[in-house]
């Protein structure tokens, strides 16, 4: 119904005549970044893992808007305009003619490209390589102009262009002060293919070579890694590295591939001499996380990563609580099952002198079974406790796994506030006995659940969660549940009013 009278009205609003607005380009890009377009979806490397890494490490220097097209065949001057760069991670067939000449005039007008790896290969002489390193039969017309761009071409004569076995060697600078390499260690080591005999186009400037040891089927000289070009007004930055995602990952990689992405955009670089690709802030909050004394899926480990406020170390108990652990943690996450009687009284007193010093607590889902017989901990501390066995005059608590149930957030917590009622997959523990004064965050309509799943405890001295979802991969792989755990450890740390 509605839809049909935004029809009705966008008809009249075009019949009297009114000119369609045009949207403009920050609509659809972020402002102030630089737009780079990656161009795959065919490379007989395994793009489908490197293109989002090339992605990534760009995304998080927080300087580019970056895109991705796996169908560059389709490209046109137009859907290439609003772009400052285009990196190559492709090596396969030819482009459509529209797409090849809108590529080649988006360089020659002035915009940058850079070439990763394999797209040194494309468009030349030899033969079309299939998925997987596969060769085929299949040869094509040279795209010249793309030689051109990139500054060299693969030859099958002598000598041939290719590469000996892939090994670990040291990239070292030719040109040290160019705005890409300004302030890079000298050389930098690296695990890769090392390609050689390229047949290099007049006027590549080389900022780094490697040398092809004759020891591994090399040819005993220094091959040229990474260089510049010029093509047209166009700047070109070009990386024989890459190979893989291992390739990739090294730091010196990374960092010269995101200074070359930034200076064919800008003729300059400001970005660092090393991209850090786990940032943390200065002062995360600093989380031990406890394990030990029940099984749980490696995915857990996700629940807490990938967020600059929370820096996670993991250790099991006993020897989690062996030092004092208050001038190096702000929160405890429990995750583990542990009775008194195995720890020891110093790592008793550790873990007490840290949870009064008023630093942060959260319990997650079997950690509400520890410390049965530590009135202490589980009445004042947690002000819950699963029963393991009947302690009248409280029942044994119960649970069971693989049920689907509807959680519902309590609004008014910070920790609560604006989460979704949401679907789980998970453990239900029913028979879990808790204070009367905790504030609920979290509540089960599920039969075999108790109604309420999370909380925070009354404790005065220090800010202690208890949240019991979380058995298997199904709930900790949520965005939903990470940000529910997350949000209770800044709430805990005092970072989330
Ligand atoms: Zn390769
Ligand atoms: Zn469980």
């Amino acid at each position: 119904m509605r839809r049909l009278a935004l029809f009705a009205a966008a008809t009249l609003f075009l019949a009297a005549g009114m000119a369609a607005q045009t949207i403009p380009d920050r609509f659809f890009f972020a402002e102030g970044k630089i737009r780079v377009l990656i161009l795959t979806g065919r490379n007989n490397h395994d793009w489908r893992s490197t293109t989002p890494y090339l992605r990534h490490v760009l995304d998080l220097t927080g300087k580019f808007d970056v895109r991705v097209t796996e169908t560059p065949d389709g490209l046109t001057g137009e859907t290439l305009k609003p772009y400052d760069v285009l990196v190559a991670n492709y090596c396969g067939p030819r482009w459509s003619a529209q797409a090849e000449k809108a590529v080649e005039e988006f360089v020659h007008g002035g915009k940058g490209l850079v070439a990763v790896h394999a797209a040194s290969y494309s468009f030349g002489e030899t033969s079309v390589l299939s998925e997987n390193m596969g060769r085929t039969e299949l040869f094509q017309q040279p795209w010249t102009q793309w030689g051109q761009m990139v500054g060299a071409v693969w030859s099958d004569a002598d000598p041939k262009t290719g590469h000996a076995q892939r090994h670990a060697y040291e990239v070292k600078w030719q040109d040290a002060r160019h705005p890409i390499s300004a302030g890079l260690p000298a050389t930098f080591p690296i695990s890769d293919e090392l390609y050689h005999n390229f047949r290099m186009k007049p006027g590549v400037h080389v900022l780094a070579s490697a040398f092809d040891s004759p020891k591994i089927g090399g040819n005993g000289k220094d091959e040229p890694m990474l260089w510049t070009n010029a093509y047209g007004q166009g700047r070109v930055f070009h990386t024989a590295l890459g190979h893989d995602l291992d390739a990739m990952q090294s730091p010196g990689f990374t960092v010269t591939y995101a200074r070359g992405v930034e200076w064919v955009a800008r003729d300059k670089v400001t970005l660092p001499a090393r991209i850090d690709t786990n940032p943390k802030d200065q002062d995360a909050v600093r989380v031990l996380l406890v394990t030990g004394g029940h099984d749980h899926d490696a995915m857990f480990y996700n629940v807490l990563d990938g967020r600059r406020e929370i820096r996670v170390n993991v250790d099991p108990h006993p020897v989690a609580f062996r030092n004092d652990l208050r001038k190096s943690y702000d929160v405890l996450v429990l995750y583990d099952t542990i009775q008194q009687n195995q720890l020891p009284e110093q790592h008793r007193q550790n873990l007490k002198d840290f949870v009064e010093s008023g630093k942060g607590v959260v319990v997650l889902h079997h950690a509400i079974a520890d410390f049965q017989d530590w009135d202490w901990w589980w009445k004042d501390v947690v002000a819950g406790r699963y029963v393991l066995k009947a302690d009248p005059p409280l029942p044994a608590s119960t649970y069971l796994h693989d049920v689907e149930e509807v959680v519902t957030p309590k609004p008014g917590h910070p920790i609560s506030k604006g989460l979704a009622q949401m679907r789980l997959f998970d453990e239900t523990y029913k028979l879990v006995w808790h204070a009367p004064d905790v504030t609920v965050l979290l509540t089960s309509d599920h039969a075999t659940s108790d109604p309420d799943i999370a909380w925070v405890s009354p404790y005065p001295k220090s800010r202690v969660v208890y949240i019991q979802p979380g058995h298997g991969r199904e709930t900790c792989e949520m965005p939903w549940y990470r940000q529910l755990v997350q949000r209770a450890v800044l709430w805990s740390a005092r970072r989330l009013d």
